[in-house]
């Protein structure tokens, strides 16, 4: 007897809407089976989940900073409350092991939450005050609109809240379309949100680029859109926006060298950044995947990544060992495994390159070395469980090399030697350098690009500004 998966709903106007049009399946990457249907919801779906969110506004908008705190802090609560059910589903939607849902990320999305719900209560401004004679100005920071949002498949839940978080906090009303293979802890949450938010502030429309994401992205009573996804995508929102002018917040993708000068302590070194090369199977914009090592160390790095990648354990998203989960959809797999077949025969795969025996969409976690600067390796973002390695021989190329890409996310030095650390760290482009480490973020620092990775910022109070508009007030006090 065949088995009836579950068909999702939307969720616009504070309750769950069905797809007016076609649903499509969504997978779980672990095993390829078919978990649920989403909508692939048509311009129709997403005008109304707009004009519900335009409804909302005029009150969202005027509630107090305490309220939208009390309501962000209760979204905060109920995600905790729900732990271990929200956690379930992204470890099957988006294949993540399971232990790495709970033990990091569930955290950092309630402590997000939570960080914006105190921001939504201190935005600062210039001072008040009488800088022409018989007149007083002051500014307000005003909300922007309604937002329409758009995610990755990544990190499903988390960059839905980074997304909507600063957003309701600065008093604006959202309509968010998750990736359409990983809508279903986003679509969840909101419903969970329901008895928080009112009707209408927090929308979440799930379908494909197109035709849902254009619709949203075209739609003339959005003011402002966001993306986190590919730079193909950002340029193209960014187009489409012109059209109208709306406002646009791109946090896009990354390629981050991760420079090992010869000093370094190897061992805790390889272990961090393996760690973080192939956390999430390597579908992370920040991922360690682009090690430059100085000659004295590159044999040892080599063959130290090597070591830290044969020791992942592949399996069962849900059991508690897995450490590698598969890549998110069939699509991705065969885009990295293009990467590696296109290699040059300098190119070495020291180990992985393989898909292990076993359904789903895995791969094994590779090292691949003898790359050269202009390789499409190097420059292209690959977003799978694939680290190379580059040797250098000096500082200077050190730093020509980490910043000769397109890219300009995240980026990190590892040395014992502060003043090096300290030189190279001011002449990394990128929006983030970490010093001997890769990875950690915290709510209150900003997450966001240089170059073509993008502008505008994710996370701590500059995020929150992001999403509001600043307005003069003058008044003539002798009138
Ligand atoms: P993608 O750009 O293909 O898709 C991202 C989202 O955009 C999806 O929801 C997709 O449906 C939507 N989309 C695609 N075409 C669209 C269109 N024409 N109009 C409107 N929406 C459209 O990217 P992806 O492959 O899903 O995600 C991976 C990318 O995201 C990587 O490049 C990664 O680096 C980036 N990323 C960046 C950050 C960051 O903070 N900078 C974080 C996570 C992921």
């Amino acid at each position: 007897m065949a088995t009836t998966v579950e068909t999702l709903s939307n969720f616009i106007d504070g309750e769950r809407v069905p797809s007016s049009g076609e649903t499509e399946p969504v997978l779980n990457p672990a095993t390829g089976e078919e978990l649920a249907r989403a909508p692939r919801s048509s311009a129709e779906d997403v005008d109304r989940a707009v004009g519900a969110a335009r409804r909302a506004f005029g009150k969202w908008s005027q509630t107090t900073p305490a309220q939208r705190s009390e309501a962000l802090l209760g979204i905060a609560n109920v995600l905790e409350e729900h732990g271990e059910e929200i956690a379930r589903l992204e470890a099957l939607n988006a294949g993540k092991p399971i232990e790495a849902v709970k033990n990091d990320e569930l955290p950092v999305m309630v402590d997000n939450l939570r960080f914006f719900a105190g921001a939504a209560r201190c935005l600062e401004g210039r001072a008040a005050g009488e800088y022409m004679e018989g007149y007083t100005s002051f500014t307000r920071r005003e909300a922007v609109g309604v937002i329409g949002q758009i995610t990755p498949w990544n990190y499903p839940l988390m960059m839905a809240i980074w997304k909507f978080a600063p957003a309701l906090a600065a008093g604006n009303t959202v309509v968010l379309k998750p990736a359409e293979t990983t809508p279903m802890t986003t679509l969840r949450l909101a419903e969970l949100a329901a008895d928080i938010l009112p009707p209408g502030v927090l929308n979440v429309v799930s379908g494909p680029g197109q035709p849902t994401g254009e619709a949203l992205i075209s739609h003339p009573d959005v003011d402002m859109v966001g993306l986190t996804g590919s730079v193909e995508t950002g340029k193209h929102i960014a187009r489409t926006a012109a059209d109208t002018l709306k406002r646009v917040h791109l946090e896009l993708g990354g390629k981050a060298p991760v420079v090992v000068f010869d000093d370094v302590g190897l061992e805790t070194a390889l272990e961090t950044i393996a760690g973080t090369g192939y956390y999430n199977a390597g579908q992370d914009c920040t991922a360690a995947t682009r090690v430059l090592a100085a000659g004295g160390v590159y044999d040892a790095v080599v063959a130290g990544l090597a070591e830290q990648a044969r020791g992942l354990v592949i399996g069962d998203t849900l059991a508690p060992e897995t450490t590698l989960g598969p890549i998110n959809s069939a699509r991705q797999r065969e885009r990295v495994e293009g990467f590696l077949e296109r290699r040059p025969d300098r190119a070495e795969i020291v180990t992985g390159g393989s898909e292990p025996d076993r359904p789903g969409f895995f791969l094994e976690p590779t090292v691949v070395a003898g790359l050269e600067q202009d390789d499409e390796m190097i420059q292209r973002e690959i977003f799978g469980p694939v680290i190379t390695v580059q040797r250098f021989t000096d500082e200077q190329q050190a730093i020509e090399w980490a910043n000769a890409t397109r890219y300009g996310l995240a980026s990190s030095v590892w040395t014992r030697d502060v003043g090096r650390a300290l030189r190279v760290s001011k002449a990394l482009r990128f929006g983030c350098v970490w010093i001997n480490d890769h990875i950690p973020l915290v709510s209150e620092m900003p997450h966001g690009g240089f170059k073509e990775s993008g502008y505008g910022k994710d996370l701590s109070v500059y995020s929150l500004e992001d999403y509001t508009v600043v307005k003069h007030v003058m008044a003539n006090i002798q009138a």
